[in-house]
């Protein structure tokens, strides 16, 4: 099923869902059931799979560094057609911009459809590790808004390079990413929302946020995007600190702001142990409001381990 049916299904009971990154090269896919299989209880919709960015290798040849591109953790598609398959709930990878070819994108799209995945996440993608700034692949997309074009053109039967008139037609949902405290690229807020609107002008069905610590945030942004005529669901995703590092990381990467009152009770802690818990507790206070509020799905972003998103969940769900 189509998030939006899903969501209209729910009929205003707020949904839970959760993100998972794919494992590292070489590794078993049991890790991730050891990790999907506690949150199942809560009956999630749809589960996303990350997509995570190429990056460059230097191999050692007889004393020369010979510079190889690879991805550390690949197989986003597959694990979508893994869970899928076990657990029978929908599974929704992320489609890059960054590090792939149209092409490649549309042969992506097809493989999608013939596993029977219906949504996708279309997204621009991080910059690669060396570069400072994103940069447009060659033959591919700069910005997610011209993914969500040639996605929402495959499900009218435009491929590529031909046509075709009827037939099975590979018609995703779309998701796309909103930032309520703005893109770290964008000049402003009300820029970044323009280029929000954008991606649903352009055939998005649906957005997640980027995390935040401050329902305030979430709260204006919906507010300033419904002002701009973004009528499709606004799905809130969230994340628990759990390692004091957060502190630093999180804004390092995100450029988001953490509140005084959680920088103080995360410092107070003896050790990450002790983080984890008031992570815990911060998301289960985040989750409630966001929940009375009336938000379609509350997402967490679970980077691999569940014990703490078990916990938030058990407490809301
Ligand atoms: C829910 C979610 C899931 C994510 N999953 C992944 C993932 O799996 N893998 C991964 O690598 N990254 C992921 N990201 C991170 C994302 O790829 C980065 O934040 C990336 O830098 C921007 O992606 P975007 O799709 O928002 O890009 P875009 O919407 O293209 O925007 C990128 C920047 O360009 C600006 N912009 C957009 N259109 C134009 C235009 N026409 N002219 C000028 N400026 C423009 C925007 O304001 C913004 O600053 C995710 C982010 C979120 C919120």
């Amino acid at each position: 099923m189509k998030v939006t049916e899903h969501i209209a299904e729910a009929k205003g009971k707020t949904l839970f869902s959760f993100e998972i990154i794919p494992p590292k090269k070489g590794s078993s896919i049991e890790e991730l059931y050891r990790n999907i299989d506690p949150l199942m209880e809560f009956d999630p919709p749809f589960i996303d799979v990350t997509t995570s960015r190429e990056e460059y290798v230097y191999i050692n040849k007889g004393g020369l560094l010979e510079r190889k591109i690879t991805r550390m953790r690949p197989g986003t598609v597959g694990i979508c057609a893994a869970i899928k398959h076990k657990y029978d709930v929908d599974t929704i990878p992320h489609v890059l911009c960054g590090g792939f070819t149209r092409e490649e994108t549309e042969y992506l799209l097809v493989d999608c459809h013939y596993l029977g995945i219906e949504n996708v996440m279309a997204l621009r993608g991080d910059a690669m590790k060396h570069q400072r700034y994103f940069e447009k692949t060659s033959g591919g997309h700069e910005f997610a808004s011209d993914l969500v074009k040639q996605i929402r053109e495959l499900g009218q039967g435009k491929y590529l390079h031909d046509t075709v008139e009827a037939g099975n037609l590979a018609d995703f949902c779309i998701g796309v990413a909103g930032y309520p405290e703005k893109h770290l690229e964008a000049p402003s807020l009300d820029f970044d929302l323009k280029k929000l609107k954008h991606k649903v002008d352009m055939g998005a069905d649906y957005v997640v946020t980027q995390m935040f610590f401050r329902n305030e945030a979430y709260f204006e942004f919906v507010e300033k995007a419904r002002a701009m005529g973004i009528t499709v669901p606004i799905i809130p995703g969230i994340k628990p600190i759990a390692v004091k590092k957060h502190l630093q990381l999180l804004p390092q990467v995100f450029k988001i702001d953490l509140p005084e009152d959680l920088i103080a009770e995360v410092e107070k802690c003896k050790d990450n142990k002790d983080v984890r818990q008031v992570g815990v507790e911060w998301c289960i206070q985040q989750s409630r409001e966001l929940k009375e509020a009336g938000v379609p799905v509350l997402h967490y972003y679970s980077m691999g381990k569940s014990d703490n998103i078990k916990a938030i969940a058990r407490a809301l769900f």
